[in-house]
C-alpha cells in the first residue's frame, strides 16, 4: 500500500536531509532559487482601447535609448537598449563566454559588467562599454583597468546570496584563474563578504568620493545591492552619492551558492522595484539617480514591467547564459546525462566546472564547445528580440518611449503582486495601500 505524500516531509526534503547526513555540510549549487515566488508573470499590461491610442508599429518609432548615471558623471553610460549584461566573474565563466557576452552586447550598443575576479582581457577587447566591478575580494583588481571602464559598480550584495561572499570551486581554479586572482590552483575559494576598507555608509561615501576623484568624475558610479531592506538601502546609497543603484532580487543567478542562501534570503525582484522607486521619490531623487533592476529577467515583458514600475534599465545574467546555449543539447557534441547526470533543460551544475556547453568551465576541451563569434551573435539576437518586445508593448499602450511606461499601464493578477507593486488587482480599483495617500505620484513621463 502506498500512502499519499507528506507536504511537510516531501521526497526532496528527505533527500536533502540524507545528503546533509552523509556529507556533514550544506549543499551548494549554481543557477538561481528553486522557490516559487511572485514574479512579473503576475502583472499584465492594459493595452489600448478607447482611452489610449496605440502607435503604428511600422511608422511610429519607439525609443529605447537609455542614459544611466547622469546625476554626477560627466560621461553617463548611454545604451541603445535598457538591457545590459550583469556582472559574472571570469572564473565562474570561461574566457569564451566572457568574450561572447562582450561581442553580443557591443553589437546592440549595450554594456557588460566584469563581476568578481578582475577584468578578462577578451571581455575588455570585445566590449565597447564595460562596467568594472569593485568587490570585497579585490581579486584581479587593477587601477588601470578601472580607469579604462565606462562605469564602476561597487558590489555590496547580490540577490542569490546576500550577506555571504562568492564561491569558486577548486575544479574551476585553473592556472590562468589562479594567476589572475593570486590564489593557489585547484583549491576552493571563498570571497570575503565585506569590503576591507569600509564598514558602513560613512566610510562608503568616502570610498565613492575616492573613486570619483580617481576617475576625474568622468564615469558613473553604481552601487549594487541585494534586495533585502530595499527602502533604507536605496535611500542610503542615493544619499552617499551613487549615480545609479542596482537592485538584485532573490531570483538572481549565481555560479555557486549554498542552497540555503539561494532559497531563503532576499525578497522577490518584482517586490523590490516599487520599494526602490518609492524610496527615491521620498528623498526627491527619483529620476536623478538611475535605478537598475536584476534577478530573473527572462524576456522583454519582464523588462517592460520593471520599467513600468520605475526602473530605468534591467540587467540580465542567467538569460544571457541561456542565449549562449546553457541547457541546450547540441547533437553530436553534448551528452548531458553522461556529463552532468541529467537531461539538457535540468542542468544546474555551474559550480562543478563540467558545463557541457563550455560556458561555466575552465576545462579547455569543454570550453572549445563554445564559439565566441556564434555565441556572441546569439546574445545579440536575444537582446534585440527582448528590446523589440519592449517596444511592441510600449506602442500597444500608446507610448513612443519605453521609459514612458508607468504603473498605470499595468494590472495585477494576484493579490500578492498587487500589494507588492501597488498596482490594482485586475478588474478592480481596490487600493488598500493608499489610506488616503497618493501613490505613483512621482513617475516621470517623457
Ligand atoms: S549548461 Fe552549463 S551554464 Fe547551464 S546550468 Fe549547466 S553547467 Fe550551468
Amino acid at each position: 500500500m502506498v500512502h499519499s505524500s507528506s507536504q511537510l516531509w516531501a521526497k526532496h526534503i528527505m533527500d536533502d536531509i540524507h545528503v546533509k547526513a552523509q556529507l556533514g555540510r550544506y549543499p551548494l549549487r549554481g543557477f538561481s532559487t528553486f522557490q516559487r515566488v511572485p514574479h512579473f508573470d503576475e502583472l499584465v499590461f492594459l493595452s489600448t482601447g478607447l482611452t489610449r491610442v496605440p502607435l503604428e508599429g511600422y511608422k511610429e518609432k519607439c525609443n529605447t535609448r537609455t542614459v544611466i548615471g547622469s546625476r554626477f558623471a560627466k560621461e553617463p553610460l548611454i545604451l541603445e537598449t535598457p538591457i545590459y549584461i550583469s556582472g559574472m566573474s571570469f572564473g565562474a565563466l570561461s574566457r569564451s563566454a566572457k568574450a561572447a557576452l562582450g561581442k553580443g552586447a557591443s553589437k546592440v550598443g549595450t554594456a557588460t559588467c566584469t563581476g568578481d575576479g578582475g577584468q578578462c582581457e577578451d571581455e575588455r577587447k570585445f566590449s565597447d562599454k564595460l562596467i568594472y566591478q569593485i568587490l570585497p575580494s579585490r581579486y584581479g583588481f587593477n587601477p588601470r583597468h578601472m580607469l579604462g571602464a565606462q562605469a564602476l559598480e561597487v558590489l555590496v550584495g547580490q540577490g542569490a546570496k546576500p550577506g555571504s561572499g562568492g564561491l569558486l570551486m577548486g575544479k574551476k581554479i585553473s592556472a590562468v584563474i589562479a594567476e589572475q586572482r593570486d590564489l593557489p590552483e585547484g583549491i576552493d575559494q571563498r570571497s570575503p563578504t565585506r569590503h576591507p576598507d569600509w564598514f558602513g555608509p560613512d566610510d562608503l561615501s568616502i570610498k565613492i568620493e575616492q573613486l570619483r576623484e580617481a576617475t576625474d568624475g568622468r564615469i558613473p558610479i553604481h552601487i549594487k545591492l541585494a534586495a533585502c531592506r530595499v527602502r533604507d538601502d536605496v535611500k542610503i546609497a542615493a544619499k552617499i552619492g551613487a549615480d545609479a543603484i542596482v537592485i538584485d532580487g532573490m531570483q538572481g543567478g549565481t555560479g555557486a551558492s549554498p542552497d540555503v542562501m539561494l532559497d531563503h534570503t532576499a525578497i522577490p525582484t518584482m517586490a523590490s522595484v516599487t520599494a526602490a522607486r518609492e524610496a527615491l521619490e521620498e528623498i526627491g531623487l527619483y529620476g536623478k539617480v538611475s535605478l537598475i533592476i536584476s534577478g530573473g529577467i527572462r524576456n522583454g515583458a519582464d523588462a517592460a514591467k520593471a520599467l513600468a514600475l520605475g526602473a530605468d534599465a534591467v540587467a540580465i545574467g542567467q538569460a544571457a547564459l541561456i542565449a549562449l546555449n546553457c541547457n541546450k543539447h547540441i547533437p553530436g557534441v553534448t551528452d548531458y546525462p553522461k556529463e552532468v547526470g541529467v537531461e539538457a533543460g535540468y542542468c544546474r551544475y555551474c559550480d562543478t566546472g563540467k558545463c557541457p556547453v563550455g560556458i561555466t568551465t575552465q576545462d579547455p576541451k569543454l570550453e572549445a564547445r563554445l564559439d565566441p563569434d556564434e555565441a556572441g551573435d546569439r546574445v545579440a539576437n536575444f537582446l534585440n528580440a527582448m528590446t523589440m518586445e519592449m517596444a511592441l508593448i510600449a506602442r500597444s499602450v500608446g507610448k513612443s518611449d519605453v521609459h514612458s511606461l508607468e504603473p498605470e499601464d499595468l494590472a495585477a493578477l494576484t493579490m500578492e503582486a498587487s500589494l507588492m507593486t501597488k498596482v490594482p488587482l485586475a478588474g478592480t480599483d481596490y487600493r488598500p495601500w493608499e489610506n488616503g495617500k497618493k501613490s505613483h505620484g512621482g513617475k516621470k513621463c517623457i
